[in-house]
């Protein structure tokens, strides 16, 4: 554990940390003095974030997030090998079926609510009582600019990203008292592994045109590291129950369709 830095003395565990946004969170929250959990289904990707980090600073566990046994074991490893529990980011996140919602069945409507919904509500319910042993600290929880706003072939994905930006607020309400902190990040496209799947046969990041956003490109996971680094650390100690948009300006009004959208029947 790191004695300088940001998060200097702070244990993290981080869902979906084995690439993409989640790996590198671990990194920046490494870097600024945290010990990190890595907990992920792909637990040789998460080892190896984890070697690179150095095993006196970051440990990976399998974790699926949908199992509220697995849930326990990461909080465990963080208190059992590094002392406390400090910072959840619930990170883990699957794009899910790309169709229009009458074609979904429901298992692939529950497929995406599965991990993207009840999995932040089984992190949050694991770690809150050990954070709350620790002291307080806080919960970071990643949901999207799709718990904003719609997207087309995406009705599984929206409920699941507006359910994570409500628990929040409720969470954040219930949990004060106890010193922890919870809040939520909107990411708009970032650049991972993600947005390599096929949307309906297309490729989001050859067609979505990044460089009309504001900020004039699609986002980088270490933008949302940064933003996650903020809410994690104690810079944040007035914030909670509070929404944070890292989308270079997507949600500022620019609407471009990406799709053209047959009639229905
Ligand atoms: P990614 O696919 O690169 O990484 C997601 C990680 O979650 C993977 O390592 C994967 O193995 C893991 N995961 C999947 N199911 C899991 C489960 N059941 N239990 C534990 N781990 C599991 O995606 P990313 O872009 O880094 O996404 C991170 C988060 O950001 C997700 O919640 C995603 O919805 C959200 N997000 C992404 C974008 C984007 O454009 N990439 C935009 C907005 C929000």
């Amino acid at each position: 554990m790191g004695t300088h830095g940001r998060l200097a003395g702070k244990v993290a565990l981080i869902s979906g940390a084995a690439r993409g946004m989640g790996a590198a969170e671990a990194r920046r929250f490494a870097a600024e003095g945290a010990s990190v959990v890595l907990g992920d289904v792909r637990v040789d990707l998460a080892r190896e974030v984890a070697d690179e980090i150095g095993a006196d600073a970051a440990a990976a566990i399998a974790l699926d997030v949908r199992r509220p046994e697995s849930w326990a074991d990461a909080v465990a490893m963080a208190e059992d090998r590094f002392g406390a529990l400090h910072v959840l980011v619930n990170n883990a996140g699957i794009a899910g079926a790309q169709k229009r919602f009458t074609d979904l069945t429901y298992e692939e409507y529950l497929e995406t609510v599965e991990i993207d919904q009840h999995g932040v509500f089984l992190g949050m319910h694991a770690a809150a009582p050990a954070i709350a042993r620790a002291g307080g600290g806080s919960i970071v929880n990643i949901s999207s600019v799709n718990g904003q706003f719609g997207q087309a072939f995406g009705l599984p994905y929206c409920a699941a990203k507006f359910a994570v930006r409500g628990m929040t607020k409720v969470a954040a309400l219930e949990l004060g008292s106890s010193g922890i902190r919870v809040n939520s990040i909107h990411p708009g496209a970032v650049d991972t592994p993600m947005l390599d799947a096929d949307v309906n046969g297309v490729d989001p990041k050859s067609m979505f045109p990044y460089h009309k956003l504001p900020a004039g490109r699609i986002g980088a996971p270490e933008d949302i590291a940064n933003l996650a680094l903020f809410l994690a650390s104690d810079e944040s100690a007035y914030c909670t129950g509070a929404e944070f948009t890292a989308d270079g300006g997507q949600t500022t009004g620019i609407g471009l369709p990406m799709f053209r959208m047959p009639t229905l029947g």
